[in-house]
């Protein structure tokens, strides 16, 4: 990332921590995103942002302070990212960035777990963990999955809601959905 990168995520961190670099003068504060930048420079921009996301997010980090070392931990080189062809997208639900080659798996239980998470919040007043469901395993994932859909379904009141989960039902099953949408019509006034 280009120093005007690093400008930016430092300047990030004073939004979040007011006294973070209260020390320095003009002078010292650049001496220090020039430090920064010599240890994040080998990284993407988007995904430093996203760490200190994180960072921000995590209530152990309280009135901590974020440092680059910490931040670039877990994270691929921009050249490191070239040297194995991957490529990356940002998945349009959570905004993470996703391997080009999982993407599709991804996006298909990120929007599960989205559609879990608002329907349990609507329907049980529950707020779900979906760190915990994106990380279960599959065949865990789909068990908890149906069962989910299986005790909403006699609660919810829309027609068209329902027939969408029968159709997942049906498909967890590994049964072929359903094309009766007389019900949805109904609903709909077609
Ligand atoms: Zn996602």
């Amino acid at each position: 990332m280009s120093i005007d990168d690093v400008s930016k995520i430092v300047d990030k961190v004073r939004i979040y921590r007011t006294s973070f670099g209260s020390q320095f003068d003009k002078a010292g504060l650049s001496k220090l995103k020039v430090e920064w930048h010599r240890v994040l420079e080998p990284y993407d921009y988007d995904d430093v942002n996203r760490k200190l996301d994180e960072f921000f997010k995590d209530g152990n980090n309280y009135a901590k302070y974020p440092d680059p070392y910490g931040l670039v931990k877990f994270l691929t080189k921009h050249a490191d990212k070239l040297k194995i062809g991957h490529q990356y997208v940002r998945c349009n639900l959570c905004g993470s960035l996703i391997d080009y080659e999982y993407y599709d798996t991804h996006y298909d239980r990120c929007s599960s777990v989205n559609y879990i998470y608002k329907m349990s919040l609507k329907y049980f007043g529950k707020k779900l963990n979906k760190e915990k469901m994106m990380e279960a395993d599959k065949k865990l994932f789909e068990d908890y999955y149906l069962n989910f859909c299986q005790n909403l379904l006699p609660i919810v009141n829309s027609g068209i809601e329902k027939h969408l989960i029968e159709n997942t039902i049906r498909i967890l099953q590994g049964k072929e959905p359903s094309t009766d949408f007389k019900e949805v019509r109904m609903e709909l006034n077609l």
